[in-house]
């Protein structure tokens, strides 16, 4: 990772980083438009996953933001910049700087965060800037503060490949960091490495693991307690290196006493399965302890990142090759957000407000006379500020909360009643919906910046194509803004190498090897120099140093330091299932989508392995509700309700239930899983509670079910259910009605409210009323608009989506109309002549399910190396292959 290397330096390419999770794998945009592996990045060697290989296909600008908009009309930067700077002047002048506010996200790269902090906290004088990662990684943050003195990820990716033991927590790496993931799967392929999964459902990544403990949710404390314990008893501490470098472990050990059957008692865990991991934990010198959401995500998440440390901290095992606690960021640049203080109760560059010294020298490094003294508001409590009439203008940029944040309705009523928002973004959604004044911002692919990944790499984000009509970067815009609000010597960098520059040098001032945090050997960069910057590990004190594992011999950031054993007594979850509300509701990722989908949800192939947001329950509580796969359920917490279809998962706990967590009122009925959530908060990081929600489920009457296919994202009416996937020449629906199909007049009126035929368009129809069954196609000038097929009855057979679809805007001959609705394309099979392949399993190649059975039977295959071989499926990024040996077991189980 030599910081002068050819990064960027491809003929006719550019290096990059991806845009999506906290893996942040290196890319290379090609000159001829793909989008590949970068085979030197350290984070992934070539490698990608589902979502990094088809970042190509995000690239286009359909209906993409191209120009500023006030009050929903078309503006110039002029005014749009010109009306924001002087509303928040004003508000400002008139009730106080913590009367605005900026929620930013991880999306965001490192400068523009920087921008965002230093205008918010250094020059407006509030600490109101909160960012989407407090969803995602605060009780993780707030956990290596109590620990370490600072918010350090100690390890390396490398560890995980060094390690005897990997003991994954509330993270499902094969699906949420699956090149990470894959990279862990390569190095115990070449030698032995335990894996133990942690978490309540079994997901794909307990496929690979040797244990799997489906902790009751939220008991993780309980059980690294009891692990504390467990290794006091056992005398497997390492006193010496605890007595050379770490204090607590008596009080840390007393929170920590339990008796096996209480810890067993409190996780419902086999107390077997507790004492062989509790054994293999012991007996191991190199374990690295990897969590992500499933720990963070929880009103006691904090307690759980310390208990998990306390284990690491009494045994030694940390910063040294192969050991440590090791947290996974979910987005691109959470970490960089952390490193500038985009949270809103960080300073800047890792220094806080609990440290007068700290306030006093960022006061004098920024030249700020109005610097923020005391934290500002977290991301829940700020839209409550927002709702109640506290927060009277609001900068939202890159994140989409209307949808993410819990309890989405009330955010949406907080949008409405807030008297000024902004919001800057790529595209249209449900936030920038609710604004006054939109900007256009720069994508991925014209933004030129740096992100840091989990394991503390700082990489590039290059420019390799141009931003859209007038979209622009947001560092510029924030910058613009601090200029016009009266600041224009403190705003007035010229390219994101000046602010990064700053940014560098911020973190040396006055630091001393006192911060961890420390890139001043990046402070003297040229634009030359930032421009072919190769991924570089912080921290980054002087030229030729490069950061490596961290506090192996100690040297934590305490005032002493020493790594502090933290005490976490064992305490319920806020928010507990009752009697009126007997199921929680647990919300996490899925494959091949991201966030709320705006970018994900434009690829057809990436939602073709899972195109509806369905909810998963065990077959226990399906028996009792009597629901089956793929029935209407209606899903209900104090906050809202919502209606989708059910999966029954023999991984679920019995009492569970799993949402995903990307679709958006734009894709489905159902609409956002943040609706249903509550917001119980962590009482130290504010993290919302998102994996654990107390709600009641029922089943749904059916009584049709109808496929719609049609060249326009058109919001169906008046059904029970819909759910949209985009092709590549339309859209396909899936429509379910709990009530019976309408006749006579009523019937046509509601036909148009699903199909909203444009006008003049040409309307071919076949009711049969005895066998329930009715067909619509429309055309316009002679092509196929849409077509639409409902059948009455619960277990209504419908003509596969696939085969259709390829019709979707072609012309169609006199001879072929009557073949639109019989439910098969002119010749009986697809558009193409072969048949359905069927769902997809494989998105890196478009590998059905139809597919890959055929191909089990027909060849013989016994693996999914054999699969790979002959179809390809799950040779890219491999998240696919714990469903490969399932189908596997499925077939042969069948022969
Ligand atoms: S694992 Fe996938 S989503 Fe994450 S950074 Fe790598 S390619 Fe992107």
């Amino acid at each position: 990772m030599a910081r002068d290397a050819e990064a960027g330096a491809l003929a006719g390419a550019v290096r990059s980083t991806c845009p999506y999770c906290g893996v942040g794998c290196g890319v290379v945009a090609q000159a001829d438009g793909r989008v590949v592996g970068d085979t030197t990045h350290p984070a992934n060697r070539g490698r990608l996953c589902s979502k990094g290989s088809a970042l190509a296909e995000t690239l286009k600008d359909g209906e993409r933001l191209t120009r500023p908009l006030i009050d929903g009309r078309a503006a110039d930067w002029t005014q749009a910049l010109d009306l924001v700077a002087q509303r928040f002047k004003a508000t400002i002048a008139e009730h106080g700087p913590d009367s605005v506010a900026f929620y930013v996200s991880g999306q965001c790269l490192t400068e523009d965060y920087y921008v965002a902090n230093k205008l918010m906290k250094g020059f407006i004088g509030s600490g109101n800037i909160d960012t989407n990662s407090r969803l995602c990684m605060a009780s993780s943050v707030a956990g290596h503060n109590r620990a370490f003195g600072a918010d350090v990820v100690p390890g390396t990716y490398e560890d995980l490949e060094l390690a005897d033991l990997v003991v994954l927590v509330g993270s499902n790496s094969a699906w949420c960091h699956p090149v990470l993931h894959q990279r862990l799967l390569a190095a115990r392929a070449k030698r032995p490495i335990r894996i133990v999964a942690i978490d309540p459902r079994r997901t794909a990544t307990c496929e690979d693991a040797d244990l799997h403990l489906a902790v009751r949710p939220g008991t993780d404390v309980a059980l690294f307690n009891g692990l504390l314990a467990h290794l006091a008893d056992q005398d497997q501490l390492d006193h010496a290196w605890m007595a050379a470098h770490a204090e607590g472990f008596e009080a840390a050990l007393a929170a920590a006493r339990q008796t096996a059957d209480q810890t067993a008692a409190l996780t419902g865990l086999d107390p077997a399965d507790l004492a062989r991991f509790y054994q293999w934990f012991a007996s191991t010198p190199r374990v690295v302890t990897v969590y992500s959401q499933g720990v963070n995500q929880s009103s006691v998440g904090t307690d759980k990142v310390n208990a998990i440390i306390n284990c690491h901290l009494a045994t030694g095992r940390i910063g040294k090759p192969g050991c440590g606690p090791f947290s996974i960021t979910g987005q691109p640049n959470a970490m960089g957000g952390r490193e500038v203080g985009g949270l809103a109760n960080q300073l800047a560059a890792h220094m806080r407000f609990d440290q007068p010294e700290a306030i006093d020298r960022v006061r004098r490094f920024w030249r700020a006379p109005n610097l923020a003294t005391k934290p500002g508001l977290k991301a829940v409590e700020m839209f409550d500020a927002v709702l109640d009439g506290r927060i009277k203008a609001l900068w939202i940029i890159a994140t989409n909360p209307a949808d993410s944040l819990p309890r989405a309705d009330r955010v949406r009523e907080a949008l409405r009643a807030c008297p000024f928002v902004v919001v800057s973004d790529c595209w249209p959604n449900d936030t920038t919906a609710l604004a006054d004044v939109v900007l256009p911002a720069a994508g991925w692919g014209e933004r030129d910046g740096t992100v840091t990944n989990s394991e503390r790499v700082i990489s590039r984000q290059r420019p390799f194509r141009a931003a859209p009509g007038e979209a622009r970067a947001d560092w510029r815009v924030l910058a613009a803004v601090g200029q016009r609000m009266g600041w224009k010597d403190a705003f007035s960098w010229t390219s994101p190498a000046a602010v990064f520059r700053e940014h560098a040098a911020l973190s040396g001032f006055e630091n001393a090897g006192s911060r961890p945090f420390d890139i001043s050997g990046l402070a003297m960069l040229t634009d030359g120099q930032y421009d072919a910057l190769a991924p570089v590990r912080w921290p980054v004190r002087w030229a030729g140093d490069e950061g490596g594992r961290l506090f192996g011999q100690g040297g934590f950031a305490t005032p002493n330091g020493r790594g502090r054993l933290v005490p976490t007594p064992w305490r319920p979850t806020a928010a507990r299932a009752d009697d009126a509300y007997p199921l929680v509701l647990n919300t996490g990722r899925i494959r091949d989508q991201w966030h709320t989908m705006t970018r994900t949800g434009r690829v057809p192939r990436l939602l073709a392995h899972t195109g509806e947001p369905r909810a998963a329950l065990s077959p226990t509580d399906a028996a009792r509700l009597g629901v089956t796969d793929g029935d209407l359920m209606r899903i209900e917490s104090v906050h809202a309700s919502t209606v989708v279809r059910a999966t029954v998962d023999a991984g679920q706990r019995v009492g569970d239930l799993f949402l995903p967590m990307h679709w958006t009122d734009e894709f489905c009925s159902a609409g956002p899983a943040g609706r249903l959530v509550n917001a119980a908060l962590d009482p130290i990081s504010g993290q919302p509670e998102l994996k654990l929600t107390p709600v009641r489920a029922e089943k749904v009457a059916v009584a049709w079910r109808g496929l719609l296919l049609h060249r326009a994202a058109v919001r169906p009416q008046g059904v029970a259910y819909w759910s949209r996937v985009p092709l590549s020449n339309g859209h396909a629906f899936e429509l379910v009605g709990s009530d019976a199909l309408p006749a006579g007049a009523a019937l046509t009126r509601f036909v148009e409210g699903l199909l909203h035929p444009p006008a003049g368009a040409e309307w071919l129809q076949l009711t049969d009323a005895g066998r329930g069954l009715l067909r619509v196609a429309i055309l316009v000038d002679g092509r196929l608009e849409a077509c639409l097929f409902l059948a009455a009855g619960e277990g209504a057979q419908l003509p596969p989506r696939d085969v259709l679809a390829a019709l979707l805007g072609d012309k169609v001959t006199d001879a072929a109309r009557p073949s639109l609705l019989s439910g098969r394309a002119p010749g009986g099979l697809g558009a193409s002549g072969v048949k359905s392949a069927g769902r997809t399993v494989c998105a890196c190649f478009s590998v059905g399910l139809v597919t890959i059975r055929d191909a089990i039977v027909a060849n013989r295959l016994t693996s999914a190396e054999e699969i790979g071989t002959c179809l390809k499926a799950g040779t890219n990024c491999g998240s696919c292959i714990p469903e490969l040996k399932e189908i596997l077991r499925d077939v042969h189980a069948s022969a």
